[in-house]
């Protein structure tokens, strides 16, 4: 899986780092640093794995953005998992604006 460099969530742009060992102690396999606005996930994953867990981050950057600053780890788990699906099977490129700025008409 080719994941992107940074991801922008809101008005923030999100890096995104593969940190081999990142579970070595406790069974988190990916985090988020609000502050620094950096997404960590473990290297060692598999492709699926890995798709779950950064959806799971997204859905913390998400809900932070939107002014959820307090977000229940439940809340993540649950939005994640549609996020994740979301993703996977659909095509959002009709989304972004077309060059020029004007908005795509499909
Ligand atoms: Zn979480």
């Amino acid at each position: 899986m080719n994941l992107p460099k940074t991801i922008r969530v809101g008005a923030i742009d999100y890096s995104v780092e593969k940190i081999g060992g990142l579970s070595a102690n406790e069974s988190m396999w990916g985090r988020i640093l609000y502050g620094s606005t950096v997404i960590e996930l473990e290297g060692a994953l598999n492709d699926t794995k890995l798709r779950d867990v950064f959806a799971h981050e997204l859905a913390h950057a998400l809900l932070f953005e939107a002014g959820y600053e307090d977000h229940e780890e439940e809340q993540a788990n649950r939005v994640g998992k549609v996020l994740a699906m979301m993703l996977r099977d659909n095509d959002f490129s009709f989304m972004r604006d077309k060059e020029g700025g004007e908005w795509a008409k499909n």
